[in-house]
């Protein structure tokens, strides 16, 4: 049997997929990755235009990234997380000088959604008897039972509805489709300013959680005033804020982090993917100094055995040399603008784009039914078996040598970091060409 086959069937048979039925799986067996492009075992070449789950951040291949993992790998590979390791006060030191400035102390896990799932702990620790923690409808904050409780997105806790008590939902500022039916500016921010009304007739709520940029759910980026009222609200009520910055960090948006684009300093910030570029698993969540010291007297009952693990530790000060050294967030802001001017000229030539929205390397590119307003497909077509087009044209698109990932009406367009103007134009135009097939309907 051809060997690529028999790998093919190894990974089918024998390993899950997730989020998808197994059935129809049809993986494609990638071999390496150079830059802003993997290779399958046939040598045939994609441009990678999501950074996989947007966190490839560095593109593939770094040698100062792989050298110092190396390093540490050949040093230390482990210790107890009790002792100290030389490696650990490196992260910090290195973390401290790009984090916003209020989070000074950071627990260190391997996953986005575990480094949630210790700020769900943290906050109901610091908060006890109140327990109530609020996020969005459209979210998305990890997997395991506590983070998927956080998660509004239905297609992801259909299985699981409400299995972690006290967590209270709220509208999004998603102003093209506004889930209260009002206008930006008129509007005067009400999603808001709701969330005044929730806390003080809920009570006991414990902390508030958004991604400063919804992700998955379609790179949703809130208006201006929107994040520094919110934080506001949250001050005010005495409620933590924490900022969900798993996708949104690492220079992702031009800054080092979402929440630096408005100014704003949350209680917890987590975050993972990009914080080692995903040489290896990491996931960080780090917590403002008052929160810091209420550990001082008070156990935090909760750890892991691969918590702060050196190899995952040796990669972040690696990444954010490198983001220094080759001057990422200058370039991410220029390349973004540029993705931005071509994501919009899409919009011109294409009846099905409804929304191009983004900020840096952080797109969406919104299908519409109407031209207008009217979503591409039903959110949860996904999960009810039917067949999503946008599924299909990211077939195609990968087909045609770039890889694009999708939700059910939207692509996220969020490729690495050090990619370059050339690499844009190859993955928009695989884009326009796929974007027509979707057009094709209004003409049946
Ligand atoms: N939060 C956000 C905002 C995410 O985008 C993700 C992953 N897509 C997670 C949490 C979960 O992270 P992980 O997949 O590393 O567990």
């Amino acid at each position: 049997m051809d060997e690529d086959v028999l790998t093919k069937n190894l990974i089918k048979q024998h390993t899950f997929r997730t989020w998808g039925k197994q059935k129809n799986w049809d993986p494609l067996v990638i071999k390496e990755g150079k830059g802003a492009y993997f290779y399958d075992s046939k040598g045939n070449k994609y441009l990678d235009f999501s950074s996989q789950f947007i966190n490839v951040n560095l593109g593939y291949g770094n040698e100062n990234v792989i050298k110092a993992i190396e390093k540490q790998l050949e040093t230390l590979q482990y210790i107890n997380p009790s002792l100290g390791v030389s490696i650990r006060a490196e992260a910090s030191r290195a973390l401290l000088e790009v984090m916003p400035k209020n989070i000074t102390k950071f627990f260190f896990s391997t996953s986005g959604t575990e480094a949630n799932e210790a700020a769900i702990k943290i906050i109901r620790l610091i908060k006890r008897p109140s327990f109530k923690i609020l996020s969005r409808y459209r979210s998305y904050h990890g997997s395991t039972e506590g983070s998927i409780s956080l998660t509004g997105d239905y297609r992801r806790w259909f299985v699981e509805p409400n299995i972690m008590p006290g967590v209270v939902r709220f509208p999004e500022p998603y102003c093209f489709r506004c889930p209260l039916k009002l206008k930006y500016p008129d509007c005067g921010i009400a999603c808001a300013n709701y969330v005044d009304y929730i806390i003080k007739q809920e009570k006991h709520v414990a902390g508030i959680i958004v991604e400063p940029i919804t992700g998955t759910n379609g790179v949703i980026v809130p208006p201006k005033e929107y994040m520094p009222l919110l934080r506001k609200i949250a001050m005010e009520n005495d409620v933590l804020f924490i900022a969900d910055e798993v996708m949104t960090g690492w220079g992702r948006v031009g800054e080092w982090f979402a929440v630096n684009l408005w100014g704003v300093e949350p209680d917890i910030l987590t975050t993972a993917k990009g914080a080692s570029a995903s040489y290896v698993p990491i996931g960080i969540t780090g917590v403002s100094k008052e929160i810091g010291d209420f550990f001082e007297d008070n156990v935090f009952a909760h750890g892991h055995t691969f918590e702060a693990h050196p190899v995952s530790l040796a990669a972040i000060p690696a990444v954010i040399s490198e983001y220094k050294r080759v001057n990422l967030l200058p370039h991410v802001r220029e390349m973004g603008k540029y993705l931005g001017k071509r994501l919009n000229e899409l919009k011109e030539r294409h009846i099905s784009i409804g929304d191009v929205r983004g900020v840096g390397l952080f797109w969406a590119v919104e299908l519409v039914k109407d031209g207008k307003n009217t979503p591409f497909a039903d959110y949860n077509d996904k999960y009810e078996g039917k067949p999503i087009l946008l599924d299909l044209l990211a077939k195609k698109a990968l087909e045609s040598g770039v890889f694009v990932y999708n939700g059910p009406s939207w692509f996220i367009i969020a490729p690495p970091l050090v990619v370059e103007k050339e690499d844009i134009d190859k993955g928009v135009e695989a884009l326009d060409k796929v974007i027509r097939e979707a057009d094709n309907q209004y003409r049946n």
